[in-house]
């Protein structure tokens, strides 16, 4: 008898992945979101349903194209099948094939057919000086667009530090009157995503987790994700236990650089700034890709207080003095316990899993907001 073909309906869904990335990649979304290994099934079964696939309208402002970079570089999944499997993305200026008169069509169409259910991100900062001037899309003031169409928007995510609180350009003198989109559109809740480039996971966490469960994830007093911002990256960092041990570089390139050492003395503002850079780190392309594990300061940029605000080698004040528990003493004899690098990272899963996870788990199917 002829053996029958059976449908996988994922497989079918996700043209080009198998099933084992698919489910994977849900896992890791989940984990990254601070839920049980488990809610990826939740996630899949949300993605695989085309009726719940969400519309987006990813708008530009002031900015440098960065944050739709950064998604570019994402492979779980590729962003073709993120553009074609799990939304429907159907306007963003960076990658519409159509242009002109056709792509303003085309969004305001999406706009009328998806009213009151579309996703709107916006990626940059709006100029309010001189009546928005300083940045028009099709003549019209960008601070105009965003507020006609966040009207009808269902969520409104601010990707980037330039869209959360308006970046670099909003520096002092800030000739533009750059401004965030919270600030632009008072009232309204903004899900914020600081971060230049933003991690792209915890775009895509943000937007599955509304997908998967109707509702945006718990947030903190800055409308960011609790799940990617609820920690310091001080906290987390795999240099911590040689801060906690009075080791630092003193100068780039000196001994004490070369060997790892902490790199507060050059500036970092890692015990000032809550992101989990050093627990999901960026680029895929293996353990160390983040700045301070590349040799780098952190520069605060998910802090609106931090973040092109205090000079880049200007020392933090530190918050928290106690060492964290989670570390492994960086004296321990060597070949005796688990090393300094390990110590972090199980500090680093430990610090998201315990911290957000068990929080957000306790509260899936009630209301997220006040916690
Ligand atoms: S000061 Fe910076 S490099 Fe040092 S432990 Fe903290 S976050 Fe890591």
């Amino acid at each position: 008898m002829k053996k029958q073909h059976i449908t996988d309906p994922i497989e079918e869904r996700l043209k080009g992945v198998s099933r084992r990335d698919f489910m994977k990649f849900c896992g890791i979304m989940a984990v990254s979101m601070g839920l049980p290994l488990s809610a990826g099934t939740q996630i899949a079964e949300a993605i695989t349903n085309p009726k719940r696939r969400p519309t987006v309208i990813w708008l530009h402002g002031q900015e440098c194209t960065g944050c739709t970079e950064t998604l570019l570089r994402t492979s779980h999944p590729s962003l073709e099948h993120l553009i074609l499997d799990l939304i429907s993305l159907d306007y963003h200026e960076t990658l519409n094939a159509g242009a002109g008169h056709q792509a303003e069509a085309a969004l305001y169409q999406s706009v009328k057919e998806n009213a009151g259910k579309f996703i709107l991100v916006v990626e940059g900062s709006a100029p309010l000086k001189d009546g928005g001037k300083y940045c028009m899309i099709a003549g019209r003031p960008f601070v105009d667009i965003v507020k006609e169409i966040a009207a009808k928007a269902a969520a409104v995510i601010a990707i980037g530090s330039c869209a959360s609180w308006g970046g670099v350009q909003s520096s002092p003198p800030n000739p533009t009157g750059a401004t965030g989109i919270p600030e632009v559109l008072k009232g309204t809740t903004v899900v914020s995503i600081p971060g230049c480039p933003p991690n792209p996971y915890n775009f895509l966490s943000t937007v599955l987790y509304f997908l998967t469960f109707g509702k945006l994830p718990a947030l903190d007093e800055k409308a960011r994700p609790k799940f990617a911002y609820g920690r310091l990256i001080h906290e987390n960092c795999e240099r911590r236990p040689h801060f906690d041990a009075g080791r630092f570089a003193d100068t780039f390139g000196d001994e004490g650089h070369r060997q790892g050492y902490c790199l507060y003395k050059l500036g970092c503002k890692g015990p000032i700034t809550h992101a989990n850079c050093p627990a999901i780190l960026f680029n895929e392309v293996g353990a160390g890709a983040w700045p301070v594990g590349t040799g780098h300061p952190c520069f605060g940029c998910t802090e609106q207080a931090v973040g092109f605000k205090i000079p880049l080698h200007t020392q933090a004040e530190i918050l928290q003095v106690t060492p964290d528990a989670a570390h492994a003493p960086i004296e321990m004899e060597k070949g005796k316990g688990v090393s300094a690098g390990a110590a972090a990272l199980l500090g680093g899963i430990a610090g998201v899993a315990i911290g957000a996870g068990a929080v957000i788990t306790k509260n899936l199917g009630k209301s997220d907001e006040g916690e």
